[in-house]
């Protein structure tokens, strides 16, 4: 069969191998010169199944009311005349109820597991490098009220099978030494060892190389502009090339995956996807001293930030900004993250070369992404991964391409358009469905 994988993030990426693995011809399609150039090009790098609470949950809507307005917010709602906004955050306070919480951490926990045991499957079958590392996760606490509410949540993770251990602040600098200037501020921690980190961008496109060698065709600089329905399928994908060149491009089978940009393809299918963009900021500072600079990946629940050690790099990411698809870099914003790191690891980098990025999170209202079928028989949707992308890439890729091939997958996981193996009927959501 030949399948056409619309977008060459993390997802489309992933997609596109796992598809070739099955035996497809596979043709990618992409309006940037080279892979991972968007939102997959400097996240936080984190394969993190143990950050599987969503932001929709019991405490998020007195905290959002309370950042309103606020610059340096970690989650912050800019109200906008935009229906698909509010849409979604009308769906958002929907999913803030401990049920919808708990159900949604038991999906992003399962397809995380499965996600991180075939990027490490991966990793043995293409000996892919990404300046990985497998040191856990160590998320710390400077609240005490923060890190007493997060003793419940992981302990529905460790049910789930993820083991996300609750620590001391002592334990937490014993595992991160580079954390002993912030001892005195910490309340405790959480640390999960089988947590992993990575060059996200250096991933993509090393295995961009592994797809191209067995014969995986990449359209880059290629705009996609419409897909056509005749007969009830997808009959022909149109794109522009870099000089406005029209072309048609057919193929048997079509996977979105185009990160925010996913559901404006298919809204004139009558599909409507819950996928809203959230700003997120990222800053790569090199390693000045070593011994200050931190080697596990690490997560400040204060400011909500991630910490990721790249090779000779520090990667700081985080914060969540509703604002369309504005990629602007806010300054004050871009300030609140070095201060940050200056104050926990002082001296650890050269700030004075700090790199500044903004990426758009196709953020859905549940934080589960959605996978599956679409109304279409032949268009399938591997896309809104929201804060998660990295962790949900491969699990999400072998996944589609076990849908579109017709075999089950073989993660329990709500996907889309068909009934998930624990019985539990899946399809898509009715605000996801068209008129
Ligand atoms: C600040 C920040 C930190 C993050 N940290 C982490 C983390 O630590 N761990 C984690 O798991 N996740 C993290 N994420 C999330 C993760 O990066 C994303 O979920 C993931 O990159 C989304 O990948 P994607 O392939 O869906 O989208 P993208 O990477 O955006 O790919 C979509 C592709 O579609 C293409 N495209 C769009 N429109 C068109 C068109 N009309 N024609 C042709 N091509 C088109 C784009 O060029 C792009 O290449 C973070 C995100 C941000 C912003």
């Amino acid at each position: 069969m030949k399948v056409v994988v619309l977008g060459a993030g993390l997802l489309g990426v992933t997609s596109a191998y796992f598809l070739r693995q099955q035996g497809h011809d596979v043709v990618v399609i992409d309006r940037q010169a080279s892979a991972a150039a968007e939102t997959s090009f400097a996240n936080g790098g984190q394969i993190s199944v143990s950050h599987a609470e969503p932001w929709a949950n019991p405490g998020a809507p007195l905290k959002l009311l309370k950042w309103l307005g606020k610059e340096d917010a970690p989650l912050l709602f800019r109200l906008r005349a935009d229906m698909r906004q509010w849409l979604w955050g009308l769906v958002f306070l929907r999913e803030c109820t401990p049920a919808r919480t708990r159900h949604n951490i038991r999906q992003i926990v399962s397809l995380g597991t499965y996600s991180r045991d075939t990027l490490q499957q991966l990793r043995r079958d293409t000996g892919i490098a990404y300046d990985q590392r497998t040191q856990g996760i160590l998320h710390f606490y400077t609240s005490p009220a923060e890190f007493e509410a997060a003793q419940a949540p992981a302990e529905q993770m460790r049910e789930l099978g993820c083991d996300r251990k609750v620590i001391s602040a002592d334990e937490a600098v014993r595992i991160e030494p580079a954390l002993r200037h912030a001892r005195d501020q910490l309340a405790g921690a959480t640390y999960t060892a089988e947590d992993e980190s990575g060059d996200a961008k250096r991933f993509a496109r090393e295995l961009v190389r592994r797809c191209e060698a067995e014969g995986v065709q990449f359209l880059m600089s290629h705009t996609i502009t419409a897909l056509r329905e005749v007969g009830g399928s997808i009959d022909h994908v149109e794109a522009t090339d870099s000089e406005g060149r029209f072309q048609k491009v057919r193929g048997d089978a079509y996977v979105v995956a185009m990160g925010s940009l996913s559901p404006l393809l298919v809204q004139p299918l009558g599909i409507r996807l819950p996928i809203y963009p959230a700003k997120g900021y990222s800053v790569t500072i090199p390693v000045a001293d070593d011994a200050r600079a931190h080697q596990v990946s690490l997560t400040d629940d204060e400011y909500k930030l991630v910490f990721s050690r790249l090779g000779d790099r520090l990667r700081i990411a985080g914060t969540a900004e509703l604002n369309g698809y504005d990629r602007d870099l806010n300054r004050v914003r871009c300030e609140a993250i070095v201060r940050r790191v200056e104050a926990l690891f002082p001296g650890a980098g050269d700030s004075s070369k700090a790199q500044f990025w903004t990426g758009l999170r196709p953020a859905t209202p549940s934080n589960v992404p959605i996978i599956g079928r679409s109304r279409l028989p032949n268009l399938y949707l591997n896309t809104g991964h929201g804060t998660l992308g990295w962790t949900h890439a491969c699990g999400s890729g072998k996944s589609i391409a076990r849908i579109v091939s017709g075999l089950a997958p073989e993660v329990d996981f709500a996907f889309a358009g068909m009934v998930s193996q624990g019985g539990v009927a899946a399809s898509l959501q009715p605000s996801m469905r068209g008129g």
